[in-house]
Order: C-alpha cells, then sequence, then structure tokens
C-alpha cells in the first residue's frame, strides 16, 4: 500500500470521485486515510479525531482492504461501539467499496456469541413444548421458522424480536455447545460465523466483543498470533472511540446478579407446572435414591440465603437515596454481616456443585439428555460462580483500584440486585492487551480531542505507552461550514439548577422550550440529562403542542428504531430524549433544525464508579472537577452538538438552556471545544425570534 493507492481513490479525480455518487472531495478524509495507512505500516497508535462528514469510515476501511491485499495473513478488525455502525459498515459502506476498487476481499461480522441461535437448543426447546411450537403465533413457532430460512441465525435479523426468556433458552452458549460432536455443528450459525472470520482478512465486530476477547488473552496469556474469542489478527480500528473507556468498564466489572441465580435455580428445579426442571427431567436415570431430594433442598438453602443477602442489601440502601450506591472504606463495619452471608452462601454453593456432580456422575443418563446433563452442570457451576463474585465484592477493603457499588431497582417481585466491582482505571488492561500487543491500533471518533492534544481522553484508555511506541495525534475538521449553517444561542439569563428540580426552574425550561418549539415549529431535538425532567416537561407541553399539530415523540414510550423513523418522517416532530441519544441520532436535512440541550451533561455526582474515579484523582492532588467531570461533559456536549449538522445542506439551531455556558469559566472552555459557530450574545426573551428569523426569514 503506497500513498499514490491512496492518493488514486481519494483524490479529486480519483475512484471514489469517479464511482460514488454526491462524493465530494475532503482534504480532511484524504489525509486522515493517509494516517492510517501510515499507522499500518509503521506499527504505530493513532488517534484520529474526524469531524462529522469527513467520511471516516472509507478513510480507515480503504486502507484496511488494501493493507489485507498485500497481507492477507496479517488480519484487520475494525470494532464498533453500535451494532447500527457494524452493519452500516459491513452491509453498505465495503460493499460500495467493493464495487468502486472493482475488487472483492473477505470480510465477516463476527457478533458475540450469544447473538446466535443454537439449533440444537432449540430442537430441544420444542421437543419440551411442541404444542406451543406448533402455534403459528407464537414466539417459539415464529423462531423456529425462521431459523429455516435465516443465513446467519443472527437474533437482530428475526423478524419479531425475540424475548431474553425464550432467547436465553435457545441462544448459542460456549458452556453448553457440543462442539463437533454436536449434530447440527455443519449448520451451525456461529460455527459458520466463525469459520468465515478465521478465513477473512478483516473482520468487524463490536466494542464488547473485542474486550471480551483482549480480557481472555490477558486471562489465558494468550498473544495475539494465537486464537481466542477471536481469530488472530494484527491490527486493530476501534471507531467510536470516546466510548472505550466506558464499554471496557463494563467488561471488565465482575458483578454478583441476584436475579440470574433466581433464574438458573428455576431452571434446575422447574417452574411449577409451566416447566418441567432439569432435575426432574433426570432424576429418572439416577442410581442413588433421595439424591435430586438432596439437591433439592440444597437450591432451597442458596435461595434462603439469597433472601438474607437481599434484606441485608436492602437496608442498607434503605437509608439512602436513588438506585446505586459506592461502598467506601468506613462501611467495612457495617459489611461484616454480608461477609458472613457470603461465606455462608459459597459453603452452599459448594455443596450444591458436590451434590450435583455426584448425582449426575452415577446417573445413567441417556445420550439424547447429554445436553440436558450439560446444562445443570453448567447451571449449577454459574451459581457458584456467582457467590464468587459476591465474595469477591465483599472483600472491598482491600484494593483501591476497584470500585465496590451496589445497584437496586425495581419493587417487590420486579427487584433486580447486583453488586459489582469494577477496574478504577481500564488503562493498564488495555495497555497490556490491545494497545502493546497489536502491530497497530487507530481509534477514531467525531469526539476524542478537547483542545487539550488528546490529554484527557489518552490518561482515561491508558496512552501513551511508556514505551517509544509511534503515537500519532490528528484532529480533522468537519468540512461543514457551521459559522454559517449553525446558530447557537445560550442565554445567558438562564437560572441554574440547584440540586433539585425547584418550579421556578421547571416553569422556566417549560416556558423556553414552548417558545422554541413554536418558533421552529418542530423538528427538534430535546436533550435532557435526567428521565424525570424530561417526563415533567413532556407532560407540561404535550397537550399545549398537539394544538399546534406538532407531534411529541418521547423516549421510553417506543422503542429507539421506532422513535428515530418516526422522527425523520415527520418534520414537525419533536423527540425527547435522555442518555444514548446524546449520540448516534441521524436526522439529516430539515426533520431536525434545532437541537436543545436543557443542561449540561455533567454526570451525577452519585453514579458510584464516576465519583469513586473523581475521588482517586482528588486524592493524587489533581482536581476530579478538571481532570474528569469536566472534560467528559464536553465530550457529550460535543457529542449532543454534532447531532444537528449532518450534511453540507444542513443548518439549525443549537439552544443551550445553562447559563454556565456563558457565565462560567469553565463554561466558556466547553463551548471553545465545539466547532466555531454563528453564536451572538442573547437572552431567553430574544431566543424565539432569533429561531424563527435564522429558520425562515
Ligand atoms: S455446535 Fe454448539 S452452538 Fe452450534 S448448534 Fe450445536 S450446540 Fe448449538
Amino acid at each position: 500500500m503506497d500513498k499514490s493507492d491512496i492518493y488514486d481513490i481519494f483524490d479529486e479525480g480519483g475512484l471514489l470521485d469517479q464511482h460514488l455518487e454526491g462524493y465530494e472531495f475532503r482534504e480532511g478524509q484524504l489525509e486522515m486515510a493517509l494516517t492510517v495507512s501510515r499507522a499500518y505500516k509503521e506499527g504505530a497508535i493513532a488517534a484520529i479525531e474526524a469531524g462529522t462528514g469527513i467520511g471516516k469510515s472509507f478513510a480507515y476501511l480503504v486502507p484496511a482492504l488494501l493493507w489485507a491485499q498485500d497481507n492477507p495473513s496479517h488480519k484487520s478488525v475494525v470494532a464498533t461501539a453500535t451494532i447500527n455502525l457494524q452493519r452500516q459498515l459491513f452491509e453498505k459502506d465495503i460493499e460500495q467499496l467493493f464495487s468502486i476498487l472493482n475488487r472483492h476481499f473477505n470480510v465477516a461480522l463476527v457478533m458475540g456469541r450469544g447473538n446466535y441461535l443454537c439449533l440444537r437448543r432449540l430442537q430441544e426447546k420444542v421437543a419440551e413444548e411442541p404444542l406451543i411450537a406448533r402455534d403459528g403465533e407464537s414466539e417459539l413457532a415464529i423462531l423456529v421458522k425462521w431459523s429455516q430460512e435465516s443465513e446467519t441465525g443472527l437474533r437482530s435479523e428475526c423478524p419479531i424480536w425475540i424475548s431474553e426468556e425464550l432467547w436465553s433458552q435457545v441462544c448459542s452458549d460456549g458452556e453448553l455447545c457440543s462442539g463437533y460432536q454436536c449434530h447440527y455443528n455443519k449448520e451451525c450459525f456461529f460455527f459458520k460465523s466463525r469459520k468465515k472470520a478465521g478465513e477473512a482478512s478483516l473482520i468487524i465486530t463490536n466494542h464488547h466483543l473485542l474486550f471480551s476477547d483482549a480480557h481472555a488473552r490477558l486471562e489465558e496469556g494468550l498473544s495475539y498470533n494465537e486464537e481466542a474469542i477471536l481469530p488472530p489478527f494484527h491490527h486493530l480500528i476501534i471507531d467510536e472511540a470516546h466510548n472505550i473507556e466506558r464499554n471496557a468498564t463494563d467488561f471488565f466489572t465482575v458483578t454478583y446478579n441476584e436475579r440470574e441465580i433466581y433464574r438458573l435455580i428455576g431452571r434446575l428445579k422447574g417452574q411449577g407446572s409451566r416447566r418441567k426442571g432439569l432435575l426432574e427431567i433426570l432424576e429418572p436415570y439416577g442410581k442413588t435414591e433421595g439424591s435430586v431430594a438432596q439437591i433439592e433442598s440444597a437450591l432451597t438453602l442458596v435461595a434462603e440465603c439469597l433472601g438474607y443477602i437481599e434484606t441485608f442489601l436492602l437496608g442498607f440502601m434503605g437509608a439512602t437515596k436513588g438506585s446505586s450506591f459506592l461502598v467506601e472504606s468506613h462501611h467495612e463495619e457495617e459489611f461484616k454481616a454480608l461477609g458472613e452471608l457470603s461465606q455462608t452462601l459459597s459453603g452452599y454453593c459448594d455443596n450444591l456443585v458436590g451434590l450435583t456432580l455426584n448425582f449426575l456422575e452415577k446417573a445413567s443418563i441417556p445420550e439424547e439428555l447429554a445436553s440436558r446433563e450439560r446444562e445443570a452442570i453448567v447451571a449449577t457451576m454459574r451459581i457458584a460462580a456467582s457467590s464468587q463474585a459476591l465474595a469477591k465484592f465483599v472483600a472491598f477493603d482491600r484494593s483501591r483500584e476497584e470500585v465496590f457499588w451496589i445497584e437496586i431497582f425495581g419493587g417487590e417481585g420486579k427487584r433486580r440486585i447486583y453488586t459489582h466491582v469494577s477496574p478504577l482505571s481500564v488503562g493498564e488492561a488495555l495497555q497490556n492487551s490491545i494497545f502493546s500487543g497489536l502491530a497497530s491500533v487507530v481509534c477514531t471518533s467525531a469526539t476524542l480531542d478537547l483542545g487539550d492534544d488528546f490529554a484527557y481522553w489518552s490518561s482515561r484508555v491508558g496512552l501513551p505507552l511508556a514505551n517509544s511506541r509511534l503515537f500519532i495525534k490528528e484532529v480533522h475538521n468537519s468540512p461543514f461550514d457551521f459559522r454559517n449553517n449553525l446558530l447557537l444561542l445560550t442565554p445567558s439569563d438562564a437560572p441554574l439548577f440547584k440540586e433539585q428540580l425547584t418550579e421556578e426552574y421547571l416553569t422556566y425550561i417549560i416556558e423556553t422550550v414552548h417558545e422554541a418549539l413554536l418558533a421552529s415549529n418542530g423538528g427538534a431535538l430535546l436533550l435532557f440529562t435526567s428521565y424525570k425532567m424530561l417526563e415533567e416537561v413532556a407532560q407540561a407541553l404535550r397537550p399545549r403542542l398537539e394544538k399546534f399539530s406538532i407531534n411529541l415523540l418521547v423516549q421510553g414510550e417506543k422503542d429507539r428504531y421506532q422513535l428515530l423513523r418516526e422522527f425523520a418522517t415527520d418534520e414537525n416532530s419533536v423527540l425527547f430524549a435522555t442518555d444514548s441519544f446524546w449520540e448516534g441520532v441521524d436526522a439529516p436535512g430539515t426533520t431536525l433544525r434545532l437541537v436543545v440541550i436543557v443542561k449540561l451533561p455533567f454526570r451525577v455526582p452519585t453514579d458510584p464508579v464516576f465519583r469513586a474515579r473523581q475521588e482517586a484523582l482528588d486524592r493524587k492532588g489533581r482536581s476530579g472537577f478538571f481532570s474528569l467531570a469536566l472534560p467528559e461533559a464536553t465530550m457529550k456536549l460535543k457529542q449532543g452538538f454534532g447531532r444537528l449538522l449532518r450534511n453540507t445542506l444542513d443548518s439549525g439551531i443549537v439552544l443551550i438552556l445553562d447559563s454556565r455556558v456563558v457565565n462560567k469559566q469553565y463554561g466558556r472552555w466547553m463551548l471553545r471545544a465545539l466547532p466555531d459557530s454563528f453564536h451572538p450574545e442573547t437572552t431567553t426573551s430574544g431566543v424565539a425570534q432569533k429561531i424563527e428569523d435564522f429558520l425562515y426569514k
């Protein structure tokens, strides 16, 4: 791959110009492609911020494909944070590039194992519930029909959304898989996908699978020349890399999940007349009388112990507000009782495993029930593993490099209780796995740099490495004309939110948003930081907007895909959303002409992992606010801001109803991280007129 190859494709008059409809030459795209190819050739780590509209996916896919052509044995992996982008790369961008380059490359889409249907488990489910499987309307019958037509067996491709309850019983599962002995091995969706991945020179996957793979390599001491969860690979491109820390944290967190243990107990014991348990199925083949009864008693003890643990955790959380709680050293005394319960649980689990293995060892299980036997073993092992996760949690005073926290959701009957142990920093794990183990790593996103030479983002993910490995950092600004096409309004008299949602503050938000939405005639995305505030504002405005035929779409009332589709097709609709909608909403054209940022997206200080990280920085003498809270919120603000202009012709307004952006020094710093737009001074009374003038005059 030479520089000239990149020019031949991206330059004016090049292949993209000749063959891609609507292609516009963008210097930033060409430069990014050159940098990616340099990273490949020089074995570098590269951090590239590519502003919206640069065309970053082509800028990394082309060098990856050219490299694959010259070095077929050196596989590349592209990892995205979202399944949407993963699919877009695989189904659209790669296909377009094949036709433009007039070459075909071996590319595979790889998802986590649990996304694939297991044909053997499906058949077992059908055998268990033949009547339901024959009822054409049932979820199971639809799944069976689809399994006969599907090429991939991917859950996301099934015409209906399969419930978690059913999917967990029929999805591919490494510990339950009988591999080459499986009757369905040749048709197996999961193995077909892994075979393709093994043969491919480019693999498209997601962050979760990438980090699972990295974790497995660390645990088992495997290099990237060997197969782990992914096949051997040498080069990595991480898109949506601003999410690396969050996604890696999720992955490296050890969780005790009470509900999952109850589910496994239910699977072993059965659920009344509704579903036979594994023990009941296997009991007739046992040799020792009473052994199943003993296992059932052991399960009862485990369940009772879970009840005591739940009572303890509820009591502990009772005194706190919110659903999550950070456990600190001074709680050690209070947690002694939980330590004892955890020990008791471990003892019960050991007993359960012993009894189950003993029963199955002596039993003569027929061949056709071998998978049920395996499932019973795996279920008991998983219960025992959960008790180990709790044991790790109760050892909370042993390390300051980990964060110990509790989460409780829902009320009686629907309660979900978790304890978590999360890494205080993911930097070291990422350094030891992907950053030092691979020949080249390119990280890219529309938001990585805050005008600080990537200092914040790098520090969160463990970069740069201590050795002298080449670390390239580059920013390619968006080609969009923000100065002329984006009006930024930041009313300086907007009241400040003060810990509690006050009547006065809420009234201000409701009235200002109402005026702004009438001025824009809908076509707006409202980004909130709290679901409670979103609900209050939505409730107050729904009837008032209806009078003007403005359709209000609210996150949580429909699924994300449906909301975005309705929003994109109804020009006058408005969408109220929080969290995940700050990124990934792509509504080009006039359908989105106003983005309202209700409050600056600072993470709530009660978020346990965040708080622990902030406090750790404070302890080291660095300000947790300036080193973490502020840059993180700025990154998110930049994402929210980036929702508005999606192509060269787009124009519109971003309205920020948080006066800290103009009245506080740190707020002005946040604004400086955004693309330079038209930003006149304003107060609330001038907002509606300015919106109307900008859009309609
Ligand atoms: S090989 Fe494993 S995953 Fe595939 S169908 Fe058989 S049991 Fe299921």
